[in-house]
């Protein structure tokens, strides 16, 4: 959709640190993050906000989001747990109208540093974060080998 700005990422207009991508989903680095390693997890193909979403849709953008927080446990970065977030609609505080699964690591003791971030929220050194997540998911891709061998 022009004007979007994550269709401009997704048809590489518009600059981001890739995390994985296939056919249908696009993960990214959130250009201000709430912690580091703050990632968007969307559907290709343009949908304003829940309402327009193909529920199967959905339920692949969550297996998405599922899978990079497993992988963010196993990154160069481990976290011990994440926050899954979708804000829909201007009333939630949907803020870029294309939807977008908020998949944000978070480290034991961290909520201080979680609550501030929401006012802080600067981006980290993002090539250096975006590899230690894509170590996580290679180490989730072995595991998973390794388990059906
Ligand atoms: P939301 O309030 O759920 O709509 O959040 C939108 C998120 O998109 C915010 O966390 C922004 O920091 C993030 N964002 C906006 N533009 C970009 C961009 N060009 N690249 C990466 N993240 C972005
Ligand atoms: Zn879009």
């Amino acid at each position: 959709m022009s004007g979007c700005v994550f269709c401009r990422i997704v048809s590489g207009d518009a600059p981001a640190t890739k995390i994985f991508e296939d056919d249908i989903l696009l993960a990214f680095l959130d250009i201000r993050p709430i912690t580091r390693g703050h990632t968007l997890v969307i559907p290709k193909n343009h949908a304003s906000d829940l309402d327009d979403l193909n529920p199967a849709l959905g339920a692949q953008l969550f297996a998405g989001g599922h899978r990079l927080a497993k992988a963010m446990r196993r990154s160069d970065f481990p976290a011990d747990g994440a926050n899954l977030l979708i804000n829909d609609g201007k009333a939630a505080f949907q803020t870029v109208h294309h939807v977008h699964l908020h998949v944000i690591p978070r480290q034991t003791g961290d909520t201080f540093t979680f609550a501030k971030g929401f006012v802080l929220r600067r981006p980290h050194d993002m090539e250096h974060t975006a590899a230690a997540i894509r170590t996580g998911l290679d180490r989730l891709a072995a595991e998973e080998r390794e388990t059906h061998a």
